[in-house]
């Protein structure tokens, strides 16, 4: 999962350099500190959508590579420290960083330490987590989103042929599935949704038809979530031919949401 910006990136791979990255302004989180609990060298997510930030991935399994807790627990712990000598105000703390963030064995240690941290160094941060929403029938993942402030579900598309392509899953996972799943999710969720058109595996590709939006309306109404926030492509995606949507088609489509009684932001 990816927050918006291009601090502490390579180049040539697009990943993260670091496990504590910024603080950057995100476009959707005020002055926000990311936290990358995966490797630097590889990116590790379950899904391999052609608009990720990160390029393509090359494995959904944490490898050896995963960092340490205990590396990640006295990096994050060092940046507060530094953050609050210089005076920055942080809004957030965000789990996001080079592919799924909830892949981490020790997520829920994780996300309980750093509110541990953010209490001690910057009480006002919300502790948010940027997630594909995959691992939900995991009692721990659960557990580690319950105890964070903000959560922001993954929902790309509106139907399954639409989903294997937008999102390109690994294994049986299934939109249904997915959205299922947050909606059984105990507590206040937000969606966030990237909208994007182009070519992908040498095929059109445009999530924004009117048949894919009335399908993905169908799953927001059905999800209830406290606020959706509508993207489209900010840095180079791993598929180089696709391209952004405008900020008046997301509007189109935010209003659309609104029409639900449902918050709906455009970025
Ligand atoms: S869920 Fe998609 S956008 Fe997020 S890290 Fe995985 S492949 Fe990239």
């Amino acid at each position: 999962m990816t927050q918006d910006h291009t601090h502490d990136i390579d180049p040539q791979t697009q990943l993260h350099t670091t496990y504590v990255y910024g603080p950057v302004p995100s476009r959707r989180l005020g002055v926000s500190l990311g936290v990358n609990p995966l490797p630097v060298e590889t990116k590790v997510c379950n899904f391999d959508c052609p608009y990720c930030e990160c390029g393509w991935t090359v494995s959904d399994r944490p490898a050896g590579n995963m960092p340490r807790f205990e590396t990640l627990a006295a990096e994050l712990e060092a940046k507060l420290r530094q953050c609050q000598a210089q005076g920055i105000r942080l809004d957030a703390i965000t789990f996001a960083g080079n592919g799924e963030p909830t892949l981490h064995p020790r997520f829920r240690d994780l996300v309980e330490e750093t509110c541990q941290l953010r209490d001690r160094y910057a009480p006002q941060a919300k502790v948010a987590v940027l997630t594909n929403a995959t691992r939900l029938r995991r009692p721990e993942v659960r557990a580690g989103l319950q105890r964070a402030d903000i959560r922001q579900f993954k929902l790309d598309a509106g139907t399954e042929a639409m989903f294997r392509r937008v999102d390109r899953p690994y294994g049986q996972l299934t939109l249904a599935r997915i959205v299922e799943d947050i909606c059984a999710f105990d507590g206040p969720k937000m969606l966030q949704s990237m909208f994007f058109r182009g070519v992908s595996a040498g095929a059109p590709i445009d999530n924004t038809t009117p048949e894919e939006v009335a399908a993905w309306l169908g799953h927001v109404a059905r999800i209830q979530p406290t606020e959706v926030h509508l993207y489209s492509l900010d840095r180079t995606p791993a598929e180089a031919t696709l391209e952004k949507v405008s900020r008046a088609e997301l509007e189109a489509i935010a209003e659309r949401v609104r029409a639900l009684g449902i918050p709906a932001e455009t970025f």
